[in-house]
C-alpha cells in the first residue's frame, strides 16, 4: 500500500481503498454480465405508495423522471404474481406489516410484500441525470440525514405518530453531519449511517455527473465540474463511496456460501442459468478478497442491542423516505440501493454463520434482497469505473493547464 501521489480533490491515500481500486476494473466486468441476466435483471416493487411523512411529493414533471413498466408476461413464469402468491405462508417468519409492505424482526428495510407493484426492466433504467432537484429532492435527503439523530428523532413508523416538519435549512444537514462525526465520538455507529447515508448520496450524484444531461445540445456527456463540486471537492463522500462498496462486498463474502446454493434456475436456458452462476462466483471471490470490512466492532458493549434496534428503525425509516421521492425513476433506484445496503445490514449484523446456512435456512432472503443487493453493488462498482474516469479528465485538464 503506497500514499498516492498525485494531488488534488480526487485523489485518496487509503490501502483499503487501494485494494478496491485494484480489483474494480474485474468486478465490474463481472457484475455488469451479472446484472444483464434475467433473474438480476427483473425486479418488482410498488412505485406508488403513499408518502407517510408529508401530504405531497413534489411530482417531478420532467421527461427524464419518467418509467416505463414491463408486461407481466415478459418476465419469467416462476416470479409472476400468480405464482408468488402459491407461497406457503407457513414458510414466512413472523412479519409487521403495513399496507402492501412488511418487516421482519432482523430486516433494516420495509419489504414489497408482492401483492401489488410492477415489474420493471432494471437495464432500461440507467441511473443518471433526470432532472428531479430543488427544495423537493432537498427535502428527501435532509430527513434521511435527520434519521442520524439517535435517540432523537420523531419519525416512528412503528407508533404512527404524526410525521415531524421537515423544517431544518440547508445548511442544518452540514451541522447534523458534524453531529454525527465529532461531537459524539463514542458512538461508532452513528457515524456509520451517516457514512453509508452520505456514500449512497455521493455514488447518486456521481452517475448523476457522468451521465449528465447538457440541456442546450440534447447530448449527454460526463461533467467533470458537477462531479467536482458535488463529490470530488468534499474527499470524505469519495471516501464514503468506498466505504459503502467495501460494506457491500463484505456483506456478499460472507453470503458467498447461501448465493452460491440460490436457486437462479428457470430463468432462461440452461445455459444462462450455469453463466449466471460463474459470473456471480467470481464477484464472491473478489469479494473475498477485497471486502475488509469489520463488522464486529460495531454494536458492542452495554448498550448494543438497543443501539442497533435504533439503528434497524432508522434505517427502515430510510426505506421508507423512498415513498416520498418525486422522481418515478429516482424512486426506483432509491428503493433498490436502501434495500440493497438494507441487506448488507442484516447480513453483517443480524445473521451469524449458522443463520446464513444454505441447508438449515434456505428461505433466509426474498429474491427481491438477492436482486437489489447486487445490482446495488453493481451501482457501486459503476461509481467507481466513473470516478476513475473523472480522474483521467481532471489529469487532462491539469496537464493543459
Ligand atoms: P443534493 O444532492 O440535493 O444535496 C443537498 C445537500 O446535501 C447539499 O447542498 C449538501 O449540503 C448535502 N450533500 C450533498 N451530497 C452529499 C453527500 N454525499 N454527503 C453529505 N452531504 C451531501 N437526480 C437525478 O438527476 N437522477 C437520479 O437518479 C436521482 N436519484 C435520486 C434518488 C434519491 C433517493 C433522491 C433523494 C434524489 C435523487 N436525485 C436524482 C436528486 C439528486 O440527488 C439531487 O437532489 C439533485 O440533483 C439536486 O442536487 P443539489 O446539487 O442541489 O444537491
Amino acid at each position: 500500500c503506497h500514499e498516492s501521489v498525485l494531488t488534488g480533490p480526487i485523489e485518496t491515500t487509503m490501502c483499503d481503498f487501494e485494494t478496491i481500486e485494484s480489483v474494480n476494473e474485474e468486478l465490474f466486468g463481472n457484475l455488469s454480465e451479472l446484472v444483464e441476466k434475467p433473474f438480476f435483471r427483473y425486479f418488482q416493487v410498488d412505485l406508488y405508495r403513499e408518502c407517510p411523512f408529508w401530504p405531497d411529493d413534489g411530482s417531478c414533471n420532467d421527461p427524464g423522471c419518467a418509467i416505463t413498466t414491463l408486461d407481466e408476461k415478459d418476465v419469467p413464469e416462476k416470479w409472476r404474481a400468480k405464482a408468488l402468491s402459491k407461497v406457503d405462508p407457513s414458510s414466512i417468519e413472523a412479519r409487521h406489516s403495513l399496507p402492501g409492505c412488511y418487516y421482519r424482526d432482523s430486516d433494516f428495510c420495509f419489504l414489497d410484500d408482492n401483492t401489488e407493484g410492477e415489474y420493471f426492466d432494471l437495464r432500461l433504467v440507467p441511473e443518471r441525470y433526470t432532472g428531479y432537484s430543488g427544495k423537493d429532492a432537498h427535502r428527501v435527503w435532509r430527513s434521511i440525514y435527520e434519521e442520524n439523530c439517535f435517540g432523537l428523532s420523531e419519525l416512528n413508523l412503528m407508533t404512527g405518530k404524526s410525521p415531524a416538519p421537515i423544517s431544518l435549512p440547508d445548511t442544518m444537514i452540514e451541522v447534523l453531519h458534524e453531529d454525527g462525526q465529532d461531537s459524539d465520538p463514542q458512538c461508532l455507529e452513528k457515524r456509520v449511517y451517516y457514512k453509508v447515508i452520505s456514500g449512497l448520496h455521493a455514488s447518486i450524484s456521481t452517475h448523476i455527473c457522468h451521465e449528465y444531461l447538457n440541456q442546450t445540445t440534447g447530448e449527454w456527456h460526463p461533467n467533470l465540474d458537477c462531479f467536482i463540486s458535488r463529490v470530488a471537492s468534499h474527499p470524505e463522500r469519495l471516501q464514503y463511496i468506498y466505504f459503502d462498496t467495501i460494506l457491500l462486498l463484505r456483506a456478499v463474502a460472507r453470503l458467498g456460501p447461501y448465493l452460491s446454493a440460490f436457486d437462479y434456475c428457470s430463468t432462461g436456458t440452461h445455459e444462462d442459468d450455469a453463466e449466471t452462476l460463474k459470473s456471480l462466483t467470481k464477484v464472491i471471490d473478489i469479494a473475498k478478497h477485497a471486502g475488509a470490512f469489520d463488522e464486529t466492532i460495531l454494536f458492542r458493549g452495554e448498550n448494543a442491542n438497543v443501539l442497533k434496534e435504533e439503528f434497524k428503525t432508522h434505517f427502515r425509516n430510510v426505506t421508507r423516505i423512498m415513498d416520498c421521492v418525486g422522481c418515478d425513476k429516482c424512486r426506483l433506484w432509491g428503493k433498490i440501493q436502501t434495500t440493497g445496503i438494507a441487506t448488507a445490514l442484516k447480513i453483517l449484523f443480524e445473521l451469524d454463520e449458522k443463520a446464513l446456512d444454505p441447508h438449515t435456512n434456505s428461505d433466509l432472503l426474498q429474491r427481491s434482497e438477492v436482486v437489489a443487493l447486487m445490482n446495488t453493488l453493481y451501482r457501486f462498482s459503476e461509481s467507481l469505473q466513473a470516478v476513475e474516469e473523472f480522474r483521467t479528465m481532471w489529469r487532462a485538464l491539469d496537464q493543459k493547464e
